[in-house]
C-alpha cells in the first residue's frame, strides 16, 4: 500500500479550487448536471484532483440519471475506501480517495444489474479526466 498524502488545509487551499477545496476536503456535494456527468465513449481515466491518482475508467462511467458521473466499479480494488457515512440523517457508504483521503461521493447498491449492481455516484469537480489512457 502506497504512503498517504498529508497536506494542510492551507496546502490544500492553495492547490485546489474553491470549489474543489469545498467537496473533497469538506465533503461538499456539487449541484447536480453541473459537472461531467454525461457518458461518452472516448478511452480515459479519471484521476483524483488533489492527488492525481488514477480513480475510474471511462468505460465504466454509465448514465444513471442522476446528474453526477456513476461508474459501476472502481478502477481497481482498494483506489479508493469506502466508509460508513449516517450524516444528513441517512445511512450511505463514502467514497474517498485512498492516497489522499479526497471526498469523492458515495457508493449506491443500485447499479447496472448486468455488471456490478454498484453505483459509484461521484462529485466531477473531484476528478480530472485524461483523455487516451
Ligand atoms: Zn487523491
Amino acid at each position: 500500500m502506497r504512503r498517504k498524502i498529508e497536506k494542510s488545509d492551507a496546502e490544500w487551499r492553495a492547490q485546489l479550487t474553491p470549489e474543489q477545496y469545498h467537496v473533497t476536503r469538506e465533503k461538499g456535494t456539487e449541484r447536480p448536471f453541473s459537472g461531467d456527468h454525461r457518458v461518452t465513449d472516448e478511452h480515459g481515466i479519471y484521476h483524483c484532483v488533489c492527488c492525481n491518482a488514477p480513480l475510474f475508467e471511462n468505460e465504466h462511467k454509465f448514465d444513471a440519471g442522476c446528474g453526477w458521473p456513476s461508474f459501476d466499479r472502481p478502477l481497481v480494488s482498494g483506489c479508493v475506501e469506502e466508509h460508513p457515512d449516517t450524516t444528513q440523517g441517512m445511512q450511505r457508504t463514502e467514497v474517498t480517495c485512498a492516497r489522499c483521503n479526497a471526498h469523492l461521493g458515495h457508493v449506491f447498491p443500485d447499479g447496472p444489474a448486468e455488471t456490478t449492481g454498484l453505483r459509484y455516484c461521484i462529485n466531477s469537480v473531484a476528478i480530472q479526466f485524461h483523455a487516451g489512457e
